[in-house]
């Protein structure tokens, strides 16, 4: 960093500096680069010792924002992230414009307290020399200095630095302004619902407006995140991230909305919380610092496994989770990574992991819930079994013969669901059975479905199915004495009684998931066992709050 070139008085110089430095000012002054070749520096101090005492003010007249013919007024809200004064183009703006200009351009990114403290203005030619200088000279009057000998910057109260960055800064959303409303997006999910379900549909046609957001809005990924400050219900920003390092934002200005991708702004940090219970489950989170949103998610991971009406006191519950960090602030918690809930005496264990579009909370050291019953054991969601598997007097023949599936009566229209994942085998009329649809699935195994009234329009043989999909609906064709879907259940062509044949299992997770599982189970679980050591030295805790940087 360079120091002030000439000091006459070196307290004077300090506070300089410390003026400087407290709006991140560019105390090494401004370098002037003509022709890429010689580099003659301004020095701050310098330039304004020199000139005629002025009355002090720091701040800029609006007009200088607009001077430069087309050009348009400098979006505070953009340049706040660009981390350099871009270089200008000589010649087409006048020298006093990219002077005063990048001085804004500096007071703005001063606030947002984020600046190079030495900034570069590069020139084309050596005739703009002389005018630079005077430029200079007045820009920086006009930004800093009161009189020649006592360098001291007038420096702003904290209630008026929107007065020091100009007019345009004042509708700079902040931060600490307004609320934070979270939404993880799921599959499924239309750009209406999430904008409904974070109360902001009517502002949805306003954002679409501009064409980049539109874009962006368009291709909204599952598992992404939505975080929405609203203030008296406006969206003021909206940031939209797939967790990766670019998330878009998207501010409020002058009436419209802008979005843009930025990188590194928005951080997700690890926190960890532990608690013991001595008060019911929810009040005892909230004391300890757990979000609403977050004990509901523990009260969800754990359901199999803790009784949350009958907690022991004594039962003790640690957490780790994400925030999310902007600006410096905590805006939102969300996604418990693991959690522990010692209960009773028993330690449940969880860890967050997704595969497939789908997050998971599974035990870290468990295989056998890894795998899941590959069927549904009914293809209706609901109807009743209106004749079993099994010999039987045929209803409308009259003789015993094997009935080979079961029968489940529901009203004509009833969705009938494929009852595991498989490929269409047959899609037709098929003799007693009328419209027929047959699955081919794992192991030998096929499904068929019976007397339905219509297929699932567009579906073909060969088309894949999944377990829950609708493939038709409940009618009477065939061999039917009233509305019913006749199920059944045949391995290497045999028929088995699909209320209780055997279901088989499938693993949840592909063997590379299964990897990544077990490494992720594996750091996930230290880190609570870290956090158990936390809360055993920490024996007055009802809570304790830790903070670490994290992925
Ligand atoms: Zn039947």
């Amino acid at each position: 960093m360079n120091k002030p070139s000439r000091s006459s008085n070196s307290n004077n110089s300090k506070k300089w500096n410390q003026a400087m430095e407290r709006y991140n000012l560019p105390t090494g002054g401004i370098e002037v680069i003509i022709e890429g070749r010689s580099s003659s520096k301004l020095d701050t101090v310098n330039a304004v010792t020199h000139s005629k005492p002025k009355k002090p003010t720091l701040s800029i007249p609006p007009d200088n924002l607009t001077k430069a013919g087309s050009a348009k007024p400098v979006n505070p809200v953009r340049k706040a992230y660009t981390p350099h004064i871009p270089a200008q183009k000589p010649k087409a703006k006048p020298i006093r414009y990219l002077v005063s200009r990048s001085l804004i351009l500096v007071g703005t990114l001063a606030l947002i307290g984020n600046i190079p403290v030495h900034s570069k203005i590069n020139l084309q030619t050596q005739d703009d020399t002389i005018a630079l200088t005077a430029a200079v000279e007045e820009a920086l009057n006009q930004a800093t200095i009161a009189n020649s000998d006592v360098v001291e910057l007038q420096l702003p109260d904290e209630n008026e630095t929107e007065v020091f960055a100009g007019h345009e800064v004042e509708t700079l959303p902040t931060v600490t302004k307004g609320r934070w409303n979270l939404y993880q997006v799921e599959s499924g999910d239309t750009v209406e619902s999430i904008f409904a379900a974070l109360k902001l549909k009517q502002t949805l046609d306003k954002l679409i407006a501009d064409q980049d957001i539109a874009k962006v809005l368009n291709d909204i990924k599952p598992s992404a995140k939505f975080l929405a400050q609203t203030v008296d219900g406006k969206l003021q920003q909206l940031i939209y991230t797939t967790g990766k390092k670019d998330s878009y934002f998207i501010t409020y200005h002058n009436e419209q909305y802008t979005g843009q991708w930025q990188s590194g702004l928005l951080e997700a940090r690890r926190s960890q919380i532990h608690f013991t219970i001595s008060k019911p489950f929810h009040t005892e989170a909230k004391i300890a610092g757990l979000t609403s949103s977050l004990s509901r998610q523990i009260t969800k991971i754990f359901k199999k496994d803790v009784n949350f009406r009958r907690l022991a006191i004594g039962d003790e519950v640690r957490v780790i989770f994400e925030d999310y960090i902007y600006q410096g602030e905590r805006i939102a918690s969300d996604n418990v990574l693991a959690a522990e809930f010692d209960h009773r005496g028993t330690l449940y264990q969880r860890v967050r992991f997704s595969a497939s579009d789908t997050t998971r909370y599974l035990r870290p050291d468990a295989d056998l819930e890894l795998k899941q019953v590959a069927f549904n054991r009914y293809p209706l969601k609901s109807g009743r079994i209106s004749s079993g598997f099994g010999m039987r007097r045929h209803p409308v023949f009259g003789s015993r013969r094997l009935h080979s599936g079961t029968d489940f009566a529901a009203p004509r229209g009833t969705p009938i669901y494929a009852t595991g994942n498989g490929k269409v085998r047959f899609i037709g009329r098929k003799g007693g059975y009328g419209k027929t649809i047959e699955l081919r699935h794992m192991d030998g195994i096929t499904t068929l479905y019976g007397h339905m009234s219509r297929y699932k329009a567009g579906l073909n043989p060969g088309d894949k199915v999944k377990r829950g999909d609708i493939i038709g609906y409940v009618g009477s064709t065939g061999t039917s004495t009233g509305n019913h879907v006749h199920y059944e259940f045949r391995i290497a062509g045999k028929p088995h009684n699909p209320m209780k044949v055997a279901l088989p299992t499938t693993g949840i997770l592909s063997p590379k998931e299964m990897r990544q599982f077990r490494q992720q189970a594996k750091k996930l679980k230290n880190e609570l066992e870290a956090l158990r050591e936390t809360a055993k030295n920490n024996p007055h805790r009802l809570s304790s709050r830790q903070n670490q940087f994290g992925g």
